[in-house]
């Protein structure tokens, strides 16, 4: 039976339409292509991207590298969108995926991660540094050589900030966090895809999107740039595989992840939200923000458990 649901921390509702009976192999999509001619974000071709802003270095070269967008949505030069906005390329193959990467080279992405937050956090006048991934076309990208973007603003987006505003209302009333209240309850429920020492993943009660599924560190940190050298070990560890099996199952899906770290000086529990667009939003969604999706997050969980990667 179909069931509107609200979001277990913000005022957002999804309809699960279970009575379409979707199986994963229907949300298989057309694979991401390789398109040929330069790329200009393999070695070599540094020349062609803005000036390097911070790389990590290996002894062919660098591994992960980061510059400000060609075409940057917000800058420090725009009174009126001001911000910064920046590439972070996670590689130097071209055709490789995140999740092919070994957990020590992923572990380096989330290095640069923290470095450009701890950076872009000090300039004045920044309120809020956003960092996301966009793979595949129908999740907003055409170059497809594996890179993250980041956005920081002057002020906290409009998500971060109902999450904010939640997680401080439920702190007032029962004094304890939301996020740690959901990580248990769902690591009990037919939600939970895994777990490792410091990382649960689990398929939110009310996924917008088919495969949606969310990491949070099992203790209480605001912020990525505040784990510890394990537990970002383990948050490499935990991306490799929910990827991997996304990956599996969808075959190379589509996908967009975002980062939510508390704004400075704020409480806030740190999450990855990872979301598969193997499916379209469509008038409905646009017009009600309510949106329906074809697979319960109950079952999606299980397709992901059963590959027991
Ligand atoms: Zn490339
Ligand atoms: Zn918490
Ligand atoms: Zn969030």
């Amino acid at each position: 039976m179909n069931e509107l649901r609200k979001d277990c921390i913000i005022d957002r509702w999804v309809i699960i339409a279970e009575n379409r009976g979707k199986r994963p192999k229907d949300f298989i999509q057309k694979e991401c292509e390789v398109k040929e001619g330069t790329c200009v974000f393999c070695p070599g071709n540094e020349h062609l991207t803005p000036k390097e802003i911070l790389s990590i270095k290996g002894p062919h070269g660098w591994t992960v590298r980061g510059f400000e967008n060609m075409y940057p949505a917000t800058s420090l030069e725009f009174p009126q969108a001001f911000g910064r906005h920046e590439v972070i390329v996670e590689m130097n193959q071209h055709n490789k995926n995140l999740q092919d990467l070994a957990v020590g080279a992923i572990r380096e992405v989330i290095d640069m991660y923290c470095s450009r937050i701890d950076d872009i956090s000090k300039i004045d006048g920044i309120a809020y540094v956003l960092i996301f991934k966009n793979h595949g076309d129908a999740a907003g990208t055409s170059i497809v050589h594996e890179h993250s973007q980041l956005i920081a603003l002057a002020q906290v987006p409009t998500l971060v900030e109902k999450e904010l505003c939640a997680y401080r209302k439920y702190h007032d009333k029962t004094k304890k966090c939301i996020f740690c209240d959901i990580v248990a309850m769902e690591l009990a429920s037919e939600r939970k895809i895994f777990e490792n020492e410091h990382f649960a993943c689990f398929a939110p009660f009310a996924s917008r999107f088919s495969f949606e599924a969310w990491l949070l560190p099992k203790r209480h940190v605001g912020n990525i740039t505040d784990l510890t050298d394990e537990e970002k070990n383990s948050l490499a560890e935990s991306l490799k595989k929910i990827l991997t099996a996304l990956s599996k199952l969808l075959h190379n899906p589509p996908y967009n992840y975002y980062l939510h770290i508390a704004p400075p000086q704020e409480d806030f529990h740190f999450h990855i939200e990872i979301c598969p667009r193997v499916t379209k939003l469509a008038g409905f969604e646009l017009g009600s923000e309510i949106i329906i999706n074809t697979m319960p997050p109950e079952k999606a969980a299980a397709e992901l458990r059963a590959l027991s990667l």
